[in-house]
């Protein structure tokens, strides 16, 4: 008797999904809007990570018409951490297609689904099957897996004529009536059995006829040709430190309106002229979250002989010193190694030129990586004080030769205060500060703002600023 391999396929995933499907919150209905929100939210992330921001997201925003209505800046802030922020931005500009075309209904209709912003062939096919039961297929990657083993298909899935080959064979697959649950079926059997690296064979639904697993090649499927690895580039950042009426405050600025983290909060920081940075170089396997212990050891071998942890790293506990030298301020005479001196003073003069913003980093704080599709950042953070805005037509070399030789980015006393001061050292404070007064906007360039840690619940950093900047506070407190 010949068994038909598709029929035995849908039928037996359908009834194992009805049996083993799990309550997740998007699937309590089957609202477009919130089968939509999901869909774009599952993108790139784990189930469990999205959960908590789906549920607050749609607390925030219930309906399409509240999340069409909202500023930008509040759908940022409750996507702030799940990363692909491109992502948010289309959902929203969806929700406003939506509102203006269909009344705010998101419409039956697959071509008017596909057509809104940031709905490609997989969200459109989700969308029409789980909210509207329309034979639709929906093709991810955890799709193209679980298929590609099934039918020991040989086509490689980077390519975008496979895909389609795949969506093609997946809306056959479809039994009448069911294509919400059956296309919910394949993905769960992707996420819970049919997993990338150990496939679950012995419990999967389909084993009996899958002909990856009957020749042996379950892990050997599918083929894929690797991508380009994501490209190293090394960041200096600054944790501007504010004093007198800003006091407690760090600097910030708002990122531009396109490109890649359009509209997102981040620290000032400059892009290494052909720095790759080691750590990003050597990255074969993509790392998050380079923290301040893990680095601390590259910054002792460099600090600690001049730093307030040299001591300590000498007489052999070099990690535990590496904390203390990063977390200490080193002593006022200490001057940091030659390499953070350069590194400092490239921060400095890149920020200068590039945004009129004069600071003076005062020692290396830590180090954060990030990992986007396409490029690394090894972020090297220094804290720095705050010295002055130049003028537009300020000649910034000779502002940044007088500054240099100057202690006023430290005090940000007034010049009464110093004027009044007996002292011969404030006495030429003043006098380097009113040399450059003349070349001084008190108005922060465009974009910047002074905050505090309560301005955190209100503006959106991408993940690796926000690392930095939660470090930063706790340790502050
Ligand atoms: S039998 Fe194994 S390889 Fe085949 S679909 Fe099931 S889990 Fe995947």
């Amino acid at each position: 008797m010949t068994v038909d391999v598709k029929l035995f396929f849908s039928s037996e995933l359908l009834d194992w999904y009805r049996r083993n499907k799990r309550d997740l919150p998007w699937r309590q209905s089957k609202d477009p809007y919130r089968v939509w929100v999901s869909e774009i939210m599952l993108q790139q992330t784990r189930v469990d990570t999205v959960i908590p921001y789906y549920e607050r997201f749609m607390d925030k925003f219930p309906t399409i018409k509240a999340l069409a209505g909202a500023p930008e800046s509040e759908v940022l802030k409750m996507w702030e951490g799940l990363g692909y922020y491109s992502r948010a931005r289309n959902l929203q500009a969806g929700a406003r297609e939506v509102m203006a075309l269909y009344g705010g209904a998101v419409p039956d209709d697959a071509p008017s689904v596909a057509a809104l912003k940031g709905v490609g062939p997989y969200t459109k096919g989700a969308i029409m099957s789980i909210a509207f039961n329309r034979p639709e297929p929906a093709v991810d990657g955890n799709v193209m897996r679980v298929l590609s083993r099934y039918f020991c298909l040989e086509e490689d899935i980077a390519k975008a004529r496979t895909r389609v080959n795949i969506e093609v064979l997946a809306a056959s697959l479809i039994p009448e009536g069911a294509a919400g649950d059956f296309n919910q079926g394949l993905m769960e059997l992707g996420a819970l059995v049919c997993t990338p690296k150990s496939p679950g064979c012995l419990t999967c639904p389909v084993m009996a006829h899958c002909a990856g697993r009957l020749a042996g090649r379950e892990l050997e499927l599918p083929i894929k040709t690797k991508a380009k690895p994501p490209r190293p580039e090394q960041r200096f950042a600054a944790i501007v430190e504010g004093a007198g009426e800003y006091a407690g405050k760090v600097l910030v600025r708002q990122r531009p309106e396109t490109g890649l983290l359009a509209s997102m909060w981040e620290l000032p920081h400059v892009l290494v002229p052909g720095g790759s940075g080691p750590a990003a170089a050597q990255a074969e396997q993509p790392q998050r979250g380079r923290g301040r212990k893990r680095a601390a050891a590259a910054y002792a071998a460099a600090a600690a002989p001049l730093g307030a942890g040299g001591a300590d790293a000498a007489a052999g506990g070099q990690a535990s010193a590496a904390v203390r030298a990063a977390t200490a301020e080193p002593a006022a005479t200490a001057a940091p190694a030659p390499e953070q001196a350069e590194r400092m003073a490239l921060l400095c003069r890149s920020l200068a030129e590039e945004t009129r913003l004069l600071v003076r980093p005062r020692r290396w704080w830590m180090e954060a990586e990030h990992v986007f599709s396409h490029i690394i950042w090894d972020v090297q953070v220094y804290l720095a004080d705050f010295g002055f805005v130049l003028e537009h037509n300020a000649n910034q070399a000779e502002v940044l030769a007088a500054a240099e030789s100057s202690g006023v980015y430290r005090t940000r006393q007034s010049s009464d205060a110093l004027k009044a001061s007996g002292s011969a050292e404030d006495q030429q404070l003043d006098s380097d500060r009113t040399c450059l007064d003349s070349h001084v906007n008190e108005q922060l360039p465009e974009g910047y703002r002074w905050i505090g840690l309560e301005d955190m619940r209100e503006l959106a950093f991408p993940n690796v600023f926000l690392r930095i900047l939660r470090e930063y506070w706790e340790e502050r407190d």
